[in-house]
Order: C-alpha cells, then sequence, then structure tokens
C-alpha cells in the first residue's frame, strides 16, 4: 500500500454527484428533513423518499447498468442550492486531494451542468470551480458533462458554457459524454464536438458501455476523434483498431464494471487487452458514493493476486500510474 501511495497518479473519470462522501450526504439530508415543507416547491422530494434512494445507491443490486441512473435524483434533491454544491464539492476535492496521503496528485473532476433548484447552469458550475480553483492548477481541472437525456439545444448551451468560462480563465478544461447509454441520439453531435475542440477542451466521451450499444454508435463516436474514453467495454474489432491506431486513453473502471454486471470478472477484464497492446490507460472510481472504492483501492486490484487482482508487478503498476498523468487535460500536470 505504501508503494501504492507514493505513485504520483491521476484520478481522470470521477462523477462529482457520484463521489459524495458519505458523511456529507447524511448531514444534508437531515438539515433537509429538518427545513421540510411540503408546499415548498424547491423541496422537491419527500425525505424518506431522498433517503430510500441513497439507500438504494449505496446498496447496488444491480442485474444491468439500466438501474443505476433512478437514485442520483435523491442526490440532487439534496444539493439544490448553491451552499450544498460548495459543499459537496470541498468534500469530494478532499477526498481525493487532501490528508496525510491523497488518492491522487491531480483530479479532473467532472459534472454535469444542472439548471434546477435555486441555480442556472451558469451557477452551479460557478459554485463547482470556486471550489476547484482553490486548489493549484497542476492538482485539479473541471469536465463538463453532456448528459444523453440532454436535449441538443441544452447541450449546445453546456458547450458555450464551457467555451466560455474558458476563455474567461476559468479552470474547465474538457467535454464528457455521460448518463444512460440507452438514451439519447449521438449522431448530432458532430458539431458540438467540433466547437469544444476549437475552444481547446479535451474531449472524453462514454462509449460502448453495454451490450445494447450498436457497433455504428460506438464508430460514430471515435469519428469524432475523442482524446479519451469512458469505458470502452463492448467495442468490436473495427472499433478496437482504431482506438489503438488513434492512441485514445481509455478510462477504466474495474469495481465499477464489476457491480454494474458490465464485466463478469476481473479476469475477463478488458483491462488486459489494453495491458497486452501497451495502450494508453487510466485507472479511475468512477462513482466512490455507489462503489464505495477509492483509487487506491483500484490500485490495488491491479497488484493483488488473481483471482482477486490482476498480480501485476510495481514496474507495471507504476506504468498506468504514469499513463494517467500524461493523459489529462491539463497543461499544468507533469507529462
Ligand atoms: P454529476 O454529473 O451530476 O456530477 O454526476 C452524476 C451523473 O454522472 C449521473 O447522473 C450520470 O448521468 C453520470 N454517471 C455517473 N456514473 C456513470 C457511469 O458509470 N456511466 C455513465 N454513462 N454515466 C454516469
Amino acid at each position: 500500500i505504501d508503494f501504492i501511495q507514493r505513485l504520483p497518479k491521476a484520478e481522470l473519470h470521477a462523477h462529482l454527484n457520484g463521489s459524495i462522501p458519505i458523511p456529507t450526504l447524511v448531514e444534508l439530508l437531515s438539515e433537509y428533513e429538518s427545513h421540510f415543507d411540503p408546499a415548498n416547491p424547491k423541496h422537491q422530494l419527500p425525505p424518506s423518499e431522498i433517503r430510500a434512494g441513497i439507500d438504494q445507491l449505496q446498496n447496488l443490486n444491480l442485474s444491468s447498468l439500466n438501474g443505476f441512473f433512478g437514485p442520483f435524483t435523491a442526490v440532487y434533491a439534496l444539493i439544490s442550492t448553491r451552499e450544498a454544491t460548495l459543499r459537496i464539492t470541498r468534500a469530494v476535492l478532499s477526498q481525493f486531494l487532501d490528508g496525510e496521503s491523497p488518492q491522487c496528485s491531480y483530479l479532473e473532476l467532472r459534472t454535469t451542468p444542472r439548471g434546477s433548484g435555486d441555480m442556472t447552469r451558469l451557477e452551479y458550475v460557478s459554485a463547482v470551480l470556486e471550489e476547484v480553483e482553490r486548489y493549484p492548477e497542476e492538482k485539479a481541472g473541471l469536465i463538463l458533462s453532456l448528459d444523453r437525456r440532454m436535449s441538443l439545444d441544452v447541450m449546445e448551451e453546456c458547450i458555450k458554457l464551457a467555451k466560455h468560462l474558458k476563455n474567461e480563465g476559468r479552470r474547465v478544461v474538457g467535454i464528457d459524454l455521460c448518463g444512460d447509454p440507452a438514451a439519447g441520439d449521438i449522431n448530432t453531435l458532430e458539431p458540438l464536438v467540433h466547437m469544444a475542440k476549437k475552444a481547446g477542451l479535451g474531449i472524453t466521451l462514454h462509449i460502448a458501455e453495454t451490450l445494447d450499444n450498436p457497433p455504428e454508435e460506438s464508430l460514430k463516436l471515435l469519428s469524432y476523434k475523442p482524446d479519451r474514453l469512458g469505458h470502452a467495454t463492448f467495442l468490436n474489432e473495427e472499433a478496437l483498431a482504431i482506438v489503438l491506431k488513434e492512441k485514445m486513453c481509455v478510462e477504466l473502471c474495474l469495481t465499477s464494471n464489476l457491480l454494474c454486471k458490465t464485466v463478469a470478472s476481473l479476469d475477463a477484464h478488458h483491462i488486459r487487452y489494453y495491458l497486452k497492446h501497451n495502450h494508453p490507460i487510466t485507472i479511475c472510481t468512477d462513482d466512490v458514493l455507489p462503489f464505495r472504492n477509492s483509487l487506491q483501492a483500484e490500485y490495488a486490484l491491479l497488484m493483488a493476486q488473481p483471482p482477486l487482482g490482476l498480480g501485476l508487478s510495481e514496474k507495471e503498476v507504476a506504468r498506468i500510474a504514469q499513463m494517467s498523468m500524461e493523459s489529462t487535460f491539463s497543461t499544468k500536470t507533469t507529462k
């Protein structure tokens, strides 16, 4: 564990609202409960429903990824104010970056610009950035996520927001595509990705997360030439050939894949394919709230002997950590 702690490494795939430490969420829930007024339109859900949603997120019993997205509604009901957004962002950043043995040297956090509750999208993202920017540039950056359930107009609004904030010198470093992989039409995204690239933003796309994502969809997403890919679990040979050729870094989330049952076992995990091809990968947590993992625990899985882990050597793991530092969207991390 000492070896893992000392390795300089980057966390490049962590969703803000999926990474809230449980004590922070419990505090927010108890405050919500004590002020709950059913007549107040801002109190979207009764506390019992929020509690049930959080319980569901913390005790995942999924047969597929389908059931994963619904319970996030409970989290969103608790973070509808600027004050709550500041608090959860501070807690998430601290969980990764502070303390005697921080989880990582650099955190590229991602979040979906939310325009509900008390805040506009700009106000929400500005609150998140306020906390991100308390850390130096070589420690933290922010990616704005487009949710596949968004309309094209809203996606465009988010890209323009990212561009505007970047031009203002704020710490937005990239764009992501996430959310329910069964939702939305990705065929219309090309001009948006182009706009983001032109603005100097890095591009990462969740791709081929489930068997239901058709090969044509993955090929279309790859044609947008993203810099990095999230999960990339079910790519066919044609798609894999492109990924290898273009050296697109793959963000791999071992525990997330196992708990969402998109991968049957560590032994069957596609990390083995990328290691065999000496392809850039980065190990990530995805959502520590439901998956109850940590970045150091994900690295421990790399080193533990099979069947518990992958049995990689210190040298191999050090190389993986190095690849994570080389794949950031920040120009300030040590490449
Ligand atoms: P947020 O963007 O609100 O900060 O973080 C939570 C959101 O991230 C979820 O509502 C969901 O849209 C997205 N998300 C979290 N984990 C995953 C994942 O494993 N796959 C996909 N496709 N989206 C995810």
